[in-house]
């Protein structure tokens, strides 16, 4: 088989993912209840889009592993702590070689998140102190390096994706793309009157962070607005 990324996984994707997931504490097994691919019945999520070309048969415990850590696991595989092949809590699964590949169960399939894969450890309290510094503005790349993980996985806890168990006050989800340029026009404005950061995060219904990385120049940088500077310093909220 020769190795291929994990395709996208859309928001669509994911809640497809986890209506097929029997979901239970954390200790307890989560059982695949949708198909599994002979011969060795391994649980078998797909993803198809006539659109793209693309119809992918992929293995459960990849997806719920991905899905949580924010990282495709190959070229390791996925296998179970568990002793239970149908499990996909990702509480239960770990990386190996081949080597490791027992009875247990097999490939992760397929594909490149880097190297950097097999080191990425964050734990719950790392995660706390990711999305601390993420709210003060701290760049994806930084923590990163910092943390020695892919840059996806820190913007996968941005965007909530993963680790959205770890709650930190203030933090939601990075949500730059319900915006449209118009209001984005409107937000530079308003900054530019002085208005307060959560009257207009209010206003728009996203994070005050949000409308930080919009008055810092992080995001929409594009969105030209006479008189606007982006804001070098922190400003009130
Ligand atoms: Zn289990």
């Amino acid at each position: 088989m020769k190795p291929k990324r994990l395709p996208e996984l859309r928001e669509n994707d994911i809640a497809r993912f986890w209506a097929k997931v029997d979901q239970r504490g954390v200790d307890e097994c989560w059982s695949w209840l949708g198909t599994t691919k002979p011969p060795d019945n391994r649980g078998a999520f797909i993803i198809e889009r006539a659109y793209e070309n693309l119809k992918r048969n992929l293995y459960a415990p990849r997806i719920s592993y991905a899905l949580h850590y924010g990282c495709d696991p190959y070229p390791d595989y996925v296998l179970h702590n568990c002793d239970n092949a149908n499990c996909v809590n990702p509480h239960h699964l770990r990386l190996g070689d081949t080597e490791d590949n027992s009875a247990d169960s097999i490939a992760a399939g397929t594909q490149v998140c880097g190297e950097r894969c097999h080191t990425t450890k964050l734990t719950n309290a790392n995660v706390k102190k990711i999305k601390i510094a993420l709210m003060n503005n701290t760049s994806v790349e930084d923590l990163a390096r910092d943390y020695k993980v892919d840059s996806r996985a820190i913007r996968r806890i941005r965007e909530g994706v993963t680790w959205k168990h770890v709650e930190v006050s203030g933090f939601c989800p990075f949500q730059w793309r319900r915006l449209s340029e118009v209001d984005v026009k409107a937000i530079k404005l308003a900054l530019l009157r002085g208005e307060l950061l959560r009257k207009i995060a209010q206003r728009y219904g996203v994070c005050v962070s949000t409308i930080s990385h919009i008055g810092c120049g992080k995001t929409w940088k594009h969105v030209e607005v006479p008189g606007f500077k982006p804001h070098t310093t922190r400003r009130t909220l």
